[in-house]
């Protein structure tokens, strides 16, 4: 998690990397600091707590300096205070560093550092990357941060600068992200496109284990771990800045909630071509889909609940069964992967290290694998056989809602690809489910054009301690995804439960004063569900229900009908959950939480 920023060229460094790291701040906002060059020392300021904390030590502490450092922190080792916050120095301050990642062995060097007489500050990993640069230190930076890489075990991107070598910015990645940017005035090194794109468009994607040296004299190199220098391509971004910004929305959240048709048809507008699934040229051929016995879809989070939505679809589509599994669990736990497995993995950012490692295993195993991701040019494209975008745009709220229903798109085209090369769906039902899939981005605007009623139903929410959602079958998942919206932006404990499972124990914390929020959307279960609704009104809950039936024992039982147009059953869960992502973001704003940065979490989830 966190991001890291770093600056080398004729600008003010300490603008540079404060405006960088706004953009990443959603990424972590536990700490932030900087260090920067200036003219006789290397001058950091720290502070805890969001980035505007870090800008008011800043307006009393003026730096100017070319070249710098700046980071946000998400903590894994150490507490949130101002000892453990980024960047970390060696004992004289004439080494910086910023550290996104985490350092499994690092006990082990810190104790052998300890025996050299190096004393620590801080609870961090992190502190013993820089004591270890300074112990191999004697006037080559590059050399000393190489030897230093080659001892660690774990992840890294990181940022150095010395005071030594005052016009020099060392960058090194090792399985968390890192891009450069070649500005007109210098280098910008980031964690992401987002805090690159105001300064120019031209980038280059560092790989695993590859060293940089920038220069204040416009040169720069790329090494590999043996010092051998690497030619990279220079890449030109197709994105603008109005893409990264609130475009008039009070929050991130709601901008991209409300931005969820446009991706929709803009997706489908790039899959479907005259009226055809197109999934590229070079996709999984008829043949080898064929070969697929096992299919596992692999994700985290909001990615893991469209995964086990669209698993209804995959089987009734294909008739070929799938496993969605967790993927920090899949890690841990027997696989049955071989070289006849499909597997899916599914990832907002492309960085989710609990993914990457599940993704890293299955090609252990001979999988083929797939990944469905939104970041372009991320760990996770580069890593699986094919890739499919999602294409909606940089997500910045920490809460994902565009990706994932973009997420969902893409596994309903893969399931309907498959069917067409099984043979196991018709032309014609294909193309009336790409027919349905086109009239969703509509039905959604028809949704996000009664905002306010959300609102109203916010505040009713706002004071419980918990609330319930219930569902079956497609619905029990898209309830899932419905309680985990709620639960990460309001901190309102919020469960789902499959409503067929609530009479086997759950039911016990049903009073009058329980509120239940019931997704009803799959023909053959609503009546089914419309019973449990009446099992509990009858214990005195009181029940939203988001539905497109017209069905009068949901309503004698609903508090309130949330309708949404109807559409095939599979394809449900793109309309049902819009309601669910605005009850989250007004209950979140109703209670005066920071709605895009939700404390304790972080975007993009870059460690174990
Ligand atoms: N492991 C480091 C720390 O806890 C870096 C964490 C991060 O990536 O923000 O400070």
């Amino acid at each position: 998690m966190c991001g890291i920023v770093g600056y080398c060229g004729k600008k003010n460094a300490t603008d540079i990397i404060i405006h960088g790291l706004k953009n990443l701040e959603y990424r972590g906002y536990d700490s932030a600091g900087i260090s920067v060059i200036t003219k006789d020392s290397i001058k950091t300021i720290k502070s805890v707590g969001k980035l505007d904390k870090l800008e008011e030590v800043y307006k009393s502490n003026p730096i100017k300096g070319n070249v710098g450092i700046g980071h946000t922190r998400w903590a894994t080792h150490g507490n949130v205070n101002l000892e453990n916050a980024h960047p970390h120095l060696n004992s004289k301050n004439t080494i910086s560093l910023v550290h996104n990642g985490v350092i499994d062995n690092y006990l082990e060097l810190k104790e052998e550092l300890e025996k050299e007489g190096y004393k620590f500050k801080s609870k961090t990993d992190t502190e013993v990357i820089v004591q270890l640069i300074d112990f191999y230190y004697n006037g080559n930076l590059l050399n000393a941060v190489l030897k230093t890489v080659k001892r660690l075990v774990g992840s890294y991107a990181l940022g150095v600068v010395c005071n030594d070598n005052p016009s020099e910015l060392i960058a090194v990645r090792n399985n968390c992200p890192l891009i450069v940017g070649f500005a007109e005035d210098g280098f910008i090194i980031s964690s992401e496109i987002s805090s690159i794109i105001e300064n120019t468009n031209k980038v280059v994607y560092m790989d695993n284990k590859e060293i940089a040296q920038f220069n204040l004299n416009n040169t720069y190199k790329f090494f590999n771990y043996n010092l051998d220098e690497i030619e990279k391509e220079i890449e030109t971004m197709d994105l603008n800045k109005d893409s990264i910004s609130k475009n008039g929305f009070e929050h991130y959240m709601l901008k991209e909630i409300f931005e969820q048709p446009d991706a929709i048809r803009n997706l489908l507008d790039k899959r479907v071509i005259n009226g055809k699934i197109n999934l590229g040229e070079s996709f999984f051929t008829a043949e080898e889909i064929k070969e697929f016995e096992k299919i596992y879809i692999i994700a985290c989070g909001t990615a893991f609940h469209a995964g086990e939505i669209a698993k209804f679809a995959i089987q009734n589509f294909t008739g070929r069964q799938v496993q969605v599994e967790i993927a920090s669990e899949f890690n841990y736990n027997q696989k049955f992967v071989d070289d006849k497995t499909l597997a899916i993995f599914v990832s907002q950012s492309g960085e989710t290290a609990d993914t990457l490692l599940a993704l890293e295993e299955a090609k252990k195993l001979s999988a083929k694998t797939l990944a469905i991701v939104n970041a372009q040019n991320s760990t996770m494209t580069k890593q699986a056989d094919k890739v499919m975008y999602c294409y909606c745009g940089p997500e910045i709220s920490v809460a994902s809602t565009k990706a994932f229903t973009t997420q969902l798109i893409l596994l309903y085209l893969l399931a309907l690809d498959m069917a067409e090369k099984l043979g196991t769906l018709s032309e014609d039902k294909i193309k009336s489910y790409l027919d349905e899939l086109k009239t969703i981005p509509e039905r959604i605007s028809e949704i996000l054009e009664r905002k306010d009623n959300f609102r109203n139903i916010a505040e009713e929410l706002k004071n419980q301690e918990s609330v319930f959602y219930t569902g079956r079958g497609i619905d029990f998942t898209t309830a899932k995804e419905g309680a985990l919206k709620l639960k990460e932006v309001s901190y309102i404990h919020t469960e789902a439960f499959a409503s067929g499972e609530l009479k086997h124990g759950s039911i016990a914390l049903i009073d009058d004063s329980t509120k239940v929020i019931a997704i009803i959307s799959q023909e053959h279960t609503a009546k089914k569900t419309a019973i449990n609704l009446e099992e509990l009104t009858a214990r005195g809950a009181s029940i939203y229900t988001i539905t497109d039936f017209d069905d009068n024992t949901i309503k004698q039982n609903s508090k309130e009908v949330i309708k949404f147009a109807r559409t095939t059953d599979f394809f449900a869960p793109l309309l049902s959950v819009i309601p669910a992502q605005l009850i989250a973001y007004y209950t979140s704003l109703a209670r005066g939480n920071d709605v895009d940065k939700p404390r304790n979490l972080a975007k993009a989830v870059t460690v174990e």
